[in-house]
């Protein structure tokens, strides 16, 4: 059985390891030049942000069991059960990744045909896809009438480092404020702890109601709502704003993937159950178990 898997974040890659080891060798497509998808980490110089998710939290024992092995935890301020990957946030799936065939740098748009799915000049049995939704909508058309009822809000992520600390605390959040997240990288561990840099969320109202301005003008942006909640900034040694178009899942399918009539075409993703890593955890590993 040949298999294609679209994507390589941690739904890809999870639904990749399974069917690895159970015997089918699979091939994952992923457009980035890295792993990790929304397990995000931008490298400027020495500096380093973890600008997509956070941190990663478990509701299901075996999650928990995963992450006890390879994340550790941060709690800023006394926070939940948090983990992180180290020293990067894809370091959650790079033990996963290790010996799979993973082909980085080629978006894909898999063609059916009667010899099978067609990639490039490679023909596969299945495809597997874990792109976000909206993407998944416009790769498979014949699957846009089972999707519509699944919604995802952008985010606008401002990546900012200090020539000198600011007094804030390691962590701030809010759902009032149009800034809902900040916290300072390197209190995450093994982070470069001289390294000022901070990593701040706006709200899924602002981003969606900014999403289509000019980068720089939604730094600038996201620079003012930040001073003008804690007061003047020490001087800005990098700055730049990252646009997530398909952030953080509001309303999921309500099951772990959705399937072609053929059951050749498998179509899954944290925005299948919720808008968390273990979402698409969860979503990736119910897709290899439907192979085997
Ligand atoms: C700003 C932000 C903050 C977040 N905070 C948290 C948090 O604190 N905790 C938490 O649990 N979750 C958080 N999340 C959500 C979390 O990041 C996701 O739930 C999870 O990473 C999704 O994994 P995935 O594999 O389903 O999708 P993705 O990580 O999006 O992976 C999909 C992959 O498909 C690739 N791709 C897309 N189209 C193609 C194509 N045509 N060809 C080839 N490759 C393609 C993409 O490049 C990407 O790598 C956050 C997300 C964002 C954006």
């Amino acid at each position: 059985m040949s298999v294609a898997i679209i994507g390589a974040g941690m739904a890809g890659v999870t639904c990749a390891r399974k069917l690895a080891d159970n015997g089918i060798t699979p091939v994952i497509f992923e457009k980035s030049r890295g792993l990790g998808g929304r397990l995000a980490t931008r490298r400027v110089d020495s500096l380093r942000f973890d600008h997509g998710a956070q941190f990663v939290t478990a509701r299901r024992d075996e999650f928990r069991q995963y992450l006890d092995q390879h994340a550790v935890p941060w709690w800023p301020d006394g926070a939940g059960e948090w983990f992180v990957g180290t020293p990067a946030m894809n370091a959650l799936i790079k033990p996963m990744s290790e010996g799979l065939n993973i082909r980085l740098g080629e978006q894909v748009t898999p063609q059916r045909t009667n010899a099978g799915w067609k990639i490039g000049d490679e023909y596969f049995d299945h495809v597997i896809s874990t792109v976000p939704v909206t993407q998944a909508r416009m790769l498979f058309p014949e699957l846009t009438t089972a999707l519509t009822e699944v919604l995802v809000t952008p985010c606008w992520t401002l990546m900012i480092a200090f020539a000198a600390p600011p007094d804030w605390p390691d962590m701030w959040r809010s759902r009032e404020t149009d800034i809902a997240w900040i916290a300072k990288n390197a209190s995450k561990p093994e982070r470069d702890a001289g390294q000022d840099c901070w990593v701040a969320h706006a709200s899924a109202h602002w981003s969606e109601t900014h999403l289509e301005v000019d980068k720089d003008i939604a730094k600038e942006h996201l620079i003012d709502l930040i001073r003008s909640m804690r007061g003047e900034l020490p001087e800005v040694t990098y700055a730049a704003a990252h646009r997530w178009r398909y952030a953080l899942t509001t309303t999921p399918l309500g099951q772990p993937y959705i399937h072609s009539s053929d059951q050749t075409l498998l179509v899954g993703g944290d925005w299948c159950l919720g808008a968390r890593v273990e979402d698409a955890w969860e979503s990736g590993r119910a897709m290899a178990s439907a192979l085997f």
